[in-house]
């Protein structure tokens, strides 16, 4: 979560994790109620985030249009060299 707030900020985008203290003290909740958000303080920047999360998932493999398999920490294809998200 934090990581994402990291990834809008660096775009320039203001955000706010909320709830992240909410999360011990409100053990009763359903874990759905308690888990931390990620709040864009500004609306015109949410339509962007949305995107800007999107096209990098935290944490995950991706595959590059040559169909090499990469590891979340690459941001570029080792095997044609196309930048990470281009030309699916
Ligand atoms: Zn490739």
């Amino acid at each position: 979560m934090h990581h994402a707030r990291n990834v809008l900020e660096s775009a320039g985008i203001r955000a706010v994790v909320r709830n992240e203290y909410l999360s011990s003290a409100m053990g009763e909740l359903p874990p759905a109620e308690c888990q931390p958000q990620l709040w864009v303080l500004d609306d015109a920047d949410a339509a962007r985030a949305e995107l800007l999360l999107t096209e990098e998932p935290v944490g995950s493999e991706w595959e590059c249009a040559c169909g090499e398999s990469l590891g979340a920490q690459f941001t570029q294809c080792w095997s044609c060299g196309r930048a990470r998200g281009a030309g699916r």
